[in-house]
């Protein structure tokens, strides 16, 4: 089976595992800082905090933002469950606002409508690696005193109008997911240029405590306080190691994703009904995903015929994703449901994810174009 996405673990990903293995340091060591300022010098960001994951690194930024119950966030629906979820472990409440149907990114103007005097904050999600529409979302948080947050897990190292994903928003999160652009096993990191967030989000992901193991060596002191309930989302050393390493990967992966994803745009050009998501002008995309939406009118064969058709064909196709207003616990606990956001719920019904990672190779990009062939039944 091709799956949807992969990592990519070379020989010296390992070895710089290793050495940090043998150091005297596994966790709030030297490597967390380095890899935050690699990290921070490659998206251009004045900083970056390193967490255990992503999901962490959007709970940090909520915490950051001081969202509390009462406080209302406007959330994509067109993402992983954790874009909205952040919000609700600071006790808020997900707003869910409709997308763009061509691009599947939040829509403006419907984020527009769904703010209230308890609006605090906009959550946009780079889906698939495109980037939002910024300077349209940034005029509107700043004509609203809200604060603009990137969830950038699929579009580290994609560009808005030649400005790096990781400097557009007041914060930005990334994870590092083995099937994300860079991974640390799990980790996540947060990019931004407030010096008095960072701080917060660094005390956050230590207990709440306001100096860590290493800090209290140099100072040869024992003493530290907790002056906030925080979490254990500290980033090891030897993740960060792997983090490193793989950065110095990041621009040659993206550029492989991207010709993967030209293949993929020239074949579909020609099969009316398989219908890749429209590209903004202005951006470069990461293709964390290449997503094609299936016209059923057209090719006669709904979503989940097409879906069904590639797994028995040895592609690993998903569906990203389920809106999230539709989950269970959101219809339970925010009374949330179907007719909410009619663009995202329609557009789910006919997405799917096609393989895409830097190790693909040709043969099998061909084999997945192929197989779309057969099923669009071009070639019989
Ligand atoms: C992967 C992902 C996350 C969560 O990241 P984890 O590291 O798995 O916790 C959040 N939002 C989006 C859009 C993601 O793709």
């Amino acid at each position: 089976m091709i799956p949807y996405g992969k990592q990519t673990i070379e020989e010296d990903d390992i070895q710089a595992v290793v050495a940090a293995l043998r150091s005297d340091w596994l966790t709030t060591g030297p490597l967390v800082e380095t890899f935050e300022k690699l990290f921070a010098d490659f998206v251009g960001s004045r900083h970056a905090v390193a967490v255990s994951n992503g999901t962490a690194a959007l709970h940090a930024a909520m915490y950051g933002l001081d969202i509390k119950p009462g406080d209302e966030v406007i959330v994509s629906p067109m993402t992983f469950a954790a874009s909205a979820n952040c919000v609700v472990f600071q006790g808020g409440t997900p707003v869910f606002a409709d997308i763009d149907p061509h691009t599947l990114l939040i829509d403006p103007k419907s984020v527009e409508e769904k703010i209230t005097s308890r609006t605090k904050a906009i959550v946009a999600v780079d889906y698939a690696g495109q980037p939002c529409d910024y300077d349209v979302l940034r005029k509107i948080a700043l004509r609203n005193n809200l604060a603009l947050v990137a969830d950038a897990c699929h579009s580290l190292g994609a560009k808005y109008k030649g400005r790096n994903v990781g400097t557009l928003a007041d914060l930005s999160v990334f994870s590092f997911h083995p099937v994300k652009h860079i991974t640390t096993g799990e980790g996540g990191m947060i990019t931004t240029s407030d010096e008095n967030l960072v701080k917060q989000m660094r005390i956050f992901r230590n207990h709440g405590i306001t100096s860590d193991h290493r800090q209290r060596e140099k100072e040869r002191s024992w003493f530290y306080e907790m002056t906030d309930l925080g979490y254990n989302y500290r980033l090891t050393d030897f993740q960060c190691a792997l983090g490193i390493s793989q950065l110095a990967k990041l621009p040659k992966w993206i550029s492989r994703r991207q010709e993967i994803a030209k293949h993929y745009d020239e074949a579909f050009s020609t099969i009316d009904g398989i219908d890749p998501l429209v590209l903004s002008r202005d951006v470069s995309h990461a293709y964390h995903l290449y997503v094609i939406r299936v016209n059923e009118r057209k090719i006669g064969k709904d979503r989940g015929v097409v879906f069904r058709s590639l797994r028995s064909s040895g592609i690993g196709a998903n569906v990203h994703y389920i809106p999230v207003h539709l989950h269970p616990y959101y219809r339970k606990k925010f009374g949330t449901g179907p007719g909410q956001c009619p663009i995202a719920e329609s557009a789910y019904e006919q997405i799917i994810s096609l393989p895409i990672f830097p190790r693909m190779t040709l043969v099998e990009v061909n084999h997945v174009i192929q197989a779309i062939r057969k099923v669009a039944e071009l070639d019989l």
